[in-house]
């Protein structure tokens, strides 16, 4: 099959039809108020479509049916074997209507065709077939007992959950979060970032489509500050599944606490180390360092934002870094050869700047990019910018930026490298570069993140878990371990006459 240009991808997106409206029980509709707001493009910063503004009626309506479907047992005690077919069934047709949907994230996050087409919709498509496979394969315990006693230890769903996601990575997080939490019987309300509902409304229809009972899935669209809010703090919703910022997710512990205790999980934000040493394969590492912080505009939870790298290579270090930067520079999402795409609004574009701004002020120094590119456009696009001479106690070291800024440290030894990386209120990833096994080993198992890399950044996929340490959340998407966030462990104690 031929790789469709910039012309193609241009002429598909100009007769993409959008759905715009909730989806409730099974079908599509306004939200109760018929209030919309309009979700802009950031690559040209032109109106895509109107969405639904789901609000507090929207959302008791829907915890409301949510709790009837558990409660009806349709879904919740399905034979696992009947859920997997409903789910696997729904990863094909993700599949089957895969340009669509890669085109639709492209458009409403700005990321690159390219991203979208090999990476965002194939992985969403990955998790929903995996979980579903994967669950009619997962066993309950008989636990130890004297002879006269027979224990099971159970997993059952917890009930209702409600997933709050963000703009970065909406379809993946979407499906990272959907995919467990279905596979284990739950009934799920979905909110989206108010900046990328698309692709979540589009995969719901096709999970009607592919089997999934009414009312076990609801995707509602609205803001975080209020939608968001109710749903966290609502005494029907058993469990909270949420990716998005620190900040957001310390309120959302208090609101667990003010309401009913229900299960939250967070994954937060992260500021992560990126460590090479001298004796690494620096041709590769350069590159990987550049693709760690630019990889979507920088706009990544796990970006290794901090290169920490040892003093004698440094300067070197840092010129092939600036090189392999230049293949980062911003461009069109819609055109297959582009690798970064622009930021998600004009809001992000000048927390970007401000940054950049401070990083001057407290004297480190720029060595490529720092300012706003491709404006005639209309679209919010920034270079890539690398910051030398940082020290970590810098607010660029310190706060997460969300955008392509690099933060350039050095290091005299492997004692001073870890302390560095774990001199942060985050432990989301990092990585370590070094050909010596002793080291890379090592420094690895000291740094306290959930993901760590050895010669690679980004490394993983769903068969390992994923979350942070510290401040950068506590639930576990992906693999397995995902399922433990979506159910309650059960004791039936039985004994006998
Ligand atoms: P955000 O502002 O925390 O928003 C995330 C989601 O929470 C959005 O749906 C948002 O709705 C909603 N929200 C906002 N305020 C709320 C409130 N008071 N109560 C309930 N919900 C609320 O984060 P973001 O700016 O979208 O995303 C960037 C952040 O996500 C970064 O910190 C990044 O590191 C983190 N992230 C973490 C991971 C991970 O797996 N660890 C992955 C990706 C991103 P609105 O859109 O309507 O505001």
């Amino acid at each position: 099959m031929l790789e469709k240009t910039v012309q193609d991808w241009r002429s598909l997106a100009a007769s993409l039809e959008i759905e715009g409206r909730a989806f409730i029980n099974g079908r599509y509709r306004d939200a109760l108020s018929g209030e919309t707001r309009a979700t802009l493009c950031p690559g040209d910063g032109r109106k895509l479509a109107e969405v639904a503004n789901c609000g507090i009626e929207d959302a008791d309506q829907a915890v409301a049916i949510a709790r009837a479907t558990f409660a009806s047992g349709v879904w919740a005690n399905m034979a696992p074997a009947d859920r997997k077919m409903v789910l696997v069934r729904w990863a094909e047709l993700i599949e089957d209507n895969a340009d669509e949907i890669a085109l639709l994230e492209c458009l409403d996050v700005g990321k690159p065709i390219s991203d979208t087409t090999a990476v965002d919709v194939p992985s969403a498509v990955r998790t929903i077939r995996w979980s579903g496979e994967a669950i009619d394969k997962v066993y309950d315990e008989i636990s130890p007992t004297p002879a006269n006693c027979l224990a099971l230890v159970q997993r059952l769903p917890l009930g209702v959950v409600a997933a709050i996601v963000p703009w970065n990575f909406p379809l993946s997080t979407t499906a990272w979060k959907l995919a467990p939490s279905l596979a284990t019987g739950n009934s799920v309300i979905l909110k989206p970032a108010s900046n990328t509902p698309l692709s979540a409304l589009r995969i719901a229809g096709l999970a009607s489509e592919a089997g999934l009972p009414d009312g076990v899935l609801q995707v509602l669209p609205g803001p975080g500050g209020s939608l968001g809010r109710h749903l966290a703090l609502h005494h029907d919703i058993d469990g909270l599944t949420f990716t998005g910022s620190t900040e957001v997710g310390k309120q959302l512990m208090r609101f667990s606490g003010e309401s009913n205790l229900k299960r939250t999980f967070l994954e937060l934000g992260g500021k992560s180390p990126n460590i090479v040493f001298a004796d690494a394969n620096l041709k590769k590492a350069a590159a990987y360092a550049a693709i760690a912080v630019f990889y979507n505009g920088g706009q990544t939870c796990t970006a290794g934002t901090r290169l920490i790298v040892e003093e004698s290579i440094r300067e070197r270090f840092v010129e092939m870094v600036i090189a392999s930067s230049r293949d980062w520079m911003p461009g069109d999402p819609l055109n297959p050869a582009t690798r970064m795409g622009p930021m998600i609004d004009a809001a992000q574009l000048r927390t970007v700047n401000d940054y950049v701004d401070i990083g001057r002020r407290e004297g480190a120094s720029l060595v490529a990019g720092g300012k706003r590119v491709m404006a005639e456009s209309g679209g919010w696009y920034y270079e890539p910018t690398i910051f030398d001479g940082v020290s970590n106690s810098m607010r660029i070291s310190q706060e997460e930026i969300f955008g392509p800024v690099m933060s350039v440290i050095g290091f005299k030894n492997a004692e001073e490298a870890v302390a560095i990386a774990n001199d942060s209120i985050y432990g989301l990833a990092g990585a370590v570069w070094s050909n010596n096994i002793n080291t890379a080993h090592k420094v690895a198992a000291a740094v306290r993140v959930g993901t760590m890399g050895i010669n690679n950044y980004f490394g993983g996929d769903m068969t390992v878990p994923f979350g942070g340490f510290k401040q950068s959340g506590n639930g576990r998407d992906k693999s397995m371990h995902a399922f433990n966030d979506y159910t309650e462990l059960k004791t039936t104690w039985i004994e006998f006459d």
